[in-house]
């Protein structure tokens, strides 16, 4: 449903130019009862994409199948990968300027195998429970420095970029390289999950929820990090508050039972929202 096409064609099912991921007319069932119901959207380039909707809503669902986790029952995925670049070591921030000459080759992940290992590689992680996401045998370097291992990186180099990467979101390596999840804060995990996610400098990031399981206060510096983040990298981000998406997104869709209510940019549509349900989104919003 697209109440708005001529406010923002960039988020309607027109191809955009800058375009990283395009979901089309995607469906999803759970035995039988719909999950996600013909929803498409385009991700583009440096830009920021937030997916709101209450619990049970689709949301995890369609954010799966954008990244090649789940397979839909109907519909496609488009990666929009570097041509220059297909070993796929792009940089995020290469990737980040809109409207660059260099060519992209599309992709359907549906149908391509080798399509969908290069997005995955591509692309970064994080998930709503940190805690799930690290092994609670390794050290927040070890975690961190896994990702470049398997990709062939030299443990010493590894290391050292782990370490790079766990300061920029603001902890010492010295302090928490070392330490394993059982004695970090969920704040604490989650900026090693993000790290994680990070170090391998994804094109773009999934972040599903990434506040939700962490205490208020810690809530803040996981804002902070993501917020860095904004268009150096192009992020999907799922949340279930629309004062949060201003904080974190450029343009937002929101979903009610599996279905996408309204679209347009995060001003657009806390400004002037269409739909009933997004109104009661916006009235409940941490603004
Ligand atoms: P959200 O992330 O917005 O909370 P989900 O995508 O997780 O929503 O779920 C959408 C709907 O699909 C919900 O009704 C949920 O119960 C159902 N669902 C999700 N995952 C499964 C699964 N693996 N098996 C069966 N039903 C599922
Ligand atoms: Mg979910």
């Amino acid at each position: 449903m697209d109440q708005n096409p001529q406010v923002n064609p960039q988020l309607s099912d027109g191809i955009a130019p800058d375009a990283i991921l395009r979901v089309s007319h995607v469906t999803k069932s759970y035995r039988g009862v719909p999950a996600v119901r013909d929803v498409s959207f385009t991700l583009r380039r440096g830009r920021s994409l937030a997916v709101i909707g209450e619990s049970g809503s689709g949301k995890t669902t369609l954010t799966s199948i954008a990244l090649g986790l789940l397979r839909p029952d109907s519909g496609g995925v488009e990666y929009y990968g570097d041509a220059r670049d297909s070993a796929g070591t792009a940089r995020a921030g290469e990737t980040a300027r809109a409207g660059e000459t260099a060519d992209f080759v599309s992709m359907s992940i549906v149908d391509d195998h080798a399509a969908l290992l290069r997005l995955r590689r591509e692309s970064g992680i994080v998930h709503q429970d940190p805690f799930a996401s690290l092994d609670p045998r390794w050290s927040a370097l070890r975690s961190i420095a896994e990702p470049l291992r398997a990709r062939g990186v030299p443990r010493d180099e590894a290391e050292r970029q782990a370490a790079q990467t766990l300061q920029s979101v603001g902890l010492d390596p010295r302090v928490y390289g070392v330490r394993l999840p059982m004695d970090l804060s969920g704040g604490q995990a989650q900026r090693v999950a993000i790290s994680r996610a990070l170090v391998v400098r994804p094109r773009l990031l999934l972040a599903d929820e990434p506040m939700s399981a962490i205490d208020v206060t810690a809530r803040l510096q996981i804002l902070d990090v993501l917020g860095t983040l904004r268009g150096k990298v192009a992020m999907l981000v799922v949340l279930h508050d629309l004062g949060i998406a201003q904080r974190l997104a450029d343009d937002v869709i929101v979903m009610h039972h599996g279905e996408v209510v309204e679209r347009g940019t995060v001003a657009q549509v806390l400004t002037h929202p269409h739909d009933p349900y997004t109104r009661r989104l916006i009235a409940a919003a941490t603004l």
